[in-house]
């Protein structure tokens, strides 16, 4: 079976293509860039979708050197409401087009499930740290579950907004990661964490009176080791609690070096399992879209309209038929 993926929640369009032992025979994307003063236009973002859509599309099947799929996935959630009608739509025609069944994947669990294959991991933990999200998801009880979260802004989104006020381009991180390692003195920065959950709108706040008086090199350096360490505080509370013993780091900021390494330190010294997707598989994409509607085929439909767009669709919601 071939499976044809459609990412459209946020910034990203793009189209994967899976087959059954998960392999990729395409992972197309192209990436809405937020303007300068502010973080993602959805109406801008649905028009980028809308223009893009049917090159992306074109260019996944051409790779894929597949005639048709048999099968569609589409991100239904959680995710920006025009995002994801723009994805449906592309999903709803192409399904109707080749007269094949369309299923709906949970994006959250779409990154898991990805980041669990690209492993090999059985029953892993998922940090998942990108723009818009920030979880600690893993699976108990017949269920995905969601063990901790951000009670605010996302880890991504407070970097960015940072990045806007200090001048720093889109996507912020990668700028302030580089800038954090020349920071040579620490600066206190609120550290929130509240049981199992995080939250990071005291620490903007704090951040907007520190630009004024602090070296941007140790406030990025503040910032990254304040916030990494609730971030994987809260992650080994939930592997202690779970009795698992696999992380998987993943979403766009995942790409972040020390991030990475203060969750393998964690892991080490826990005599667990560390693992974080390249890049092309830790942000969003199609091929994730793609591999879960290969997972989830038995929830797929030819009733087309009943499938519909989830954007606050959270994972413990989700029916889980692959597992
Ligand atoms: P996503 O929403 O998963 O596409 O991820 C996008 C987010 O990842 C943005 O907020 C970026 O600033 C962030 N990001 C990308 N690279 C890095 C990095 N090296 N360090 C920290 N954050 C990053
Ligand atoms: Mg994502």
């Amino acid at each position: 079976m071939i499976c044809l993926g459609i990412e459209s929640t946020a910034h990203t369009f793009g189209v994967g293509v899976s087959g059954d032992w998960g392999e990729i025979l395409a992972n197309v994307k192209s990436h809405y860039k937020p303007p300068k003063s502010w973080g993602i236009d959805p109406t801008k973002a649905r028009e980028y979708h809308e223009k893009n859509a049917d090159a992306v599309i074109k260019k996944a099947i051409k790779e894929s050197h597949i005639k048709k799929p048999d099968l569609i996935a589409v991100a239904t959630g959680p995710g920006i409401p025009p995002c994801l009608l723009v994805g449906l739509k592309k999903a709803k025609e192409l399904a109707k087009k080749w007269k094949i069944p369309l299923v709906s994947v949970n994006h959250a669990i779409a990154h898991l499930e990805i980041g669990k294959f690209n492993s090999n991991f059985k029953d892993p933990i998922m940090l998942y740290v990108s723009g818009g999200n920030t979880q600690i998801i893993a699976f108990q009880e017949g269920k995905y579950r969601i063990f901790g979260e951000t009670q605010d802004i996302g880890i991504g989104n407070l970097l960015d907004s940072f990045g806007r006020k200090t001048g720093l381009d889109f996507p912020a991180g990668p700028k302030i990661e580089k800038l954090a390692k020349k920071g040579k003195k620490y600066v206190e920065m609120p550290y929130s964490v509240k049981g199992m959950d995080v939250s990071f709108s005291g620490t903007s706040t704090k951040l907007k009176k520190l630009i004024e008086k602090e070296d941007l090199e140790n406030v990025c350096y503040s910032l990254q080791e304040t916030c990494f360490a609730m971030l994987v505080e809260i992650t080994e509370r939930a592997m202690a609690h779970t009795n698992k013993n696999e992380l998987i780091l993943t979403g766009g900021v995942a790409a972040n070096k020390r991030l990475q390494e203060m969750c393998r330190i964690m892991c080490e010294e826990r005599g667990a399992n560390f693992n974080a997707p390249k890049i092309e598989l830790a942000g969003d994409n199609g091929a994730m879209i793609s591999w879960n509607g290969i997972l989830a085929r038995k929830n797929a439909t030819k009733n087309y309209e009943t499938v519909d767009i989830n954007p606050k669709w959270r994972a413990d919601e989700v029916k889980i038929t692959w597992r």
